[in-house]
C-alpha cells in the first residue's frame, strides 16, 4: 500500500516533470512554401505548361520531403492548389503563422521578342535588395506584376506601380533585417540547384520582390529554370525534374534548421549557466577585427581611385564574415544608410579590371566604382 502510493506519487512527478518539459521545449519551426501565382493569374507561359502548375509541383514535393524527414517542423502551403492570392495575401499568411522562413517558388522566362528565348537556361536564387541591373530588375518587374490583377493595387499596395523603374528606389532604404539568414540560405539552395539538380548556374541576386518585402522572416525566391526554353521545360514539367529541384531546396533547408538548431541549444545552454547558483562569470568577448578598421586609410585627397563594389547591406560585418565569401582586404563606405562594401584599390583602370573580374566570380552583381578626394563620384 505504502510502495504504491510512492509509486503513484513517483509516476505523478515524472508526468508532471514530463508535461513540463514538453511545455518548455521550443515551438515547432514554420515554413512557410510559397507556389508563385495559381488560379487566373497563370506566371509565364510556356509551350506546354504554366508556370503555376510547375511551381505547385515542385512546392509541394519539398513540402513533403520536410515533413518525412525533419522533426519539429510545421510545413504551411500560401496555397496548395490551383488558386489565386495576391501577393499581399502571401506574406500576410507567412507572418500570422509566425514563418521562420519563407521559401517562394517561381519559374523564370524572358521577353517574347528576346533571341535567346529557346537557349536562356539556369537557375537563380533571390533575396531582397535593390537590383544592380537591368536584368535583375526585369525579373522583379514580371514576378510584381500580378498586382496589376487587382482594381485597387495602387492603394493596397502603397502607391507601388509594378512597372515603375522610379517604384523601385523603395528597396533602396529598406530595411534588411534577416538579410544575413537569408543571404546565406539563398547561396546554399543556389549551390544545391547546380550539384543536386544540375542546373546552370544563374547566381544569387537582389532584387525588390513585393512579396519579400511584406514577410518579416528570412526569405527567398527561387526561378527554377527557363519555362520559355523547350529542354528546360521538358525538365520541369517531368515528375523527376520537379522531384531534383525540390531536393536541392530541401538539401538547403535540412542544413539551414540544423544550424537554427544549433544557434538554439547554444542559447539554451548559456540560460543555464546564468540560472545555476554559480558565480557569474564575465564571458571574454573576443572583438571580431571590424571592416571599419580595415578602411581607416581612406582618406586620399586629390586623387581619384577605382574599387570595385560587391554588396550593400544596412549593418556592418566583422572583417572575417563568411558574406565576404574569402574575399580580403574588404572595405566599406557608407550610403544612404548603406554599408557598401568594396574590394580593391587602383588608380589604374586596368588594374581594378582585374580586381573586378576576380570578385565577379564570387558576386555577379559586383561593379567598379570611382573615388575622388576619397568621395564616390556618381
Ligand atoms: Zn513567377
Amino acid at each position: 500500500m505504502r510502495y504504491s502510493s510512492f509509486g503513484r506519487r513517483l509516476l505523478s512527478a515524472f508526468l508532471a516533470f514530463w508535461l513540463g518539459l514538453s511545455v518548455l521545449s521550443a515551438k515547432d519551426f514554420v515554413v512557410v512554401i510559397d507556389a508563385g501565382h495559381g488560379g487566373r493569374d497563370a506566371g509565364a507561359l510556356g509551350n506546354k505548361s504554366k508556370e503555376k502548375d510547375i511551381n505547385l509541383g515542385v512546392a509541394l514535393k519539398l513540402g513533403r520531403l520536410i515533413q518525412n524527414n525533419e522533426q519539429g517542423v510545421k510545413v504551411v502551403y500560401t496555397r496548395d492548389k490551383d488558386v489565386y492570392l495576391t501577393l499581399q495575401e502571401r506574406a500576410n499568411i507567412a507572418n500570422r503563422v509566425e514563418g521562420d522562413l519563407f521559401i517562394s517558388i517561381h519559374t523564370n522566362s524572358i521577353d517574347k521578342k528576346s533571341p535567346n528565348r529557346k537557349t536562356v537556361a539556369g537557375a537563380s536564387t533571390w533575396t531582397l535588395g535593390l537590383h544592380r541591373s537591368k536584368e535583375n530588375l526585369e525579373v522583379a518587374k514580371r514576378e510584381n506584376s500580378v498586382i496589376y490583377l487587382e482594381n485597387d493595387f495602387s492603394t493596397r499596395y502603397e502607391g507601388f506601380d509594378p512597372n515603375s523603374t522610379e517604384s523601385y528606389i523603395i528597396f533602396e532604404f529598406m530595411q534588411y533585417k534577416h538579410m544575413e539568414q537569408s543571404i546565406n540560405f539563398a547561396s546554399d539552395i543556389q549551390h544545391e540547384f547546380v550539384s543536386e539538380a544540375g542546373r546552370v548556374d544563374r547566381g544569387v541576386r537582389q532584387a525588390g520582390f513585393w512579396v519579400l518585402a511584406k514577410t518579416s522572416m528570412p526569405a527567398v525566391l527561387v526561378e527554377l529554370d527557363f519555362i520559355c526554353n523547350p529542354t528546360q521545360e521538358k525538365f520541369l514539367t517531368s515528375e523527376s525534374g520537379q522531384t531534383k529541384m525540390a531536393k536541392a531546396i530541401y538539401n538547403a533547408f535540412s542544413k539551414y534548421k540544423s544550424d537554427y538548431d544549433r544557434k538554439q541549444n547554444a542559447g539554451k545552454s548559456i540560460d543555464i549557466s546564468t540560472a545555476s547558483s554559480a558565480p557569474a562569470v564575465t564571458r571574454k568577448t573576443t572583438a571580431e577585427p571590424s571592416v571599419a578598421e580595415l578602411a581607416e586609410q581612406d582618406e586620399d585627397s586629390g586623387v581619384t581611385y577605382y574599387k570595385v563594389q560587391f554588396m550593400a547591406l544596412p549593418r556592418k560585418l566583422p572583417a572575417s564574415s563568411k558574406e565576404f565569401k574569402g574575399l580580403s582586404p574588404v572595405e566599406y563606405y557608407q550610403d544612404g544608410g548603406m554599408y557598401k562594401y568594396t574590394y580593391g584599390k587602383s588608380t589604374d583602370r586596368n588594374e581594378i579590371q582585374k580586381q573586378y573580374k576576380k570578385v565577379k566570380s564570387l558576386f555577379r552583381d559586383a561593379f567598379i566604382i570611382e573615388f575622388r578626394d576619397g568621395k564616390r563620384v556618381k
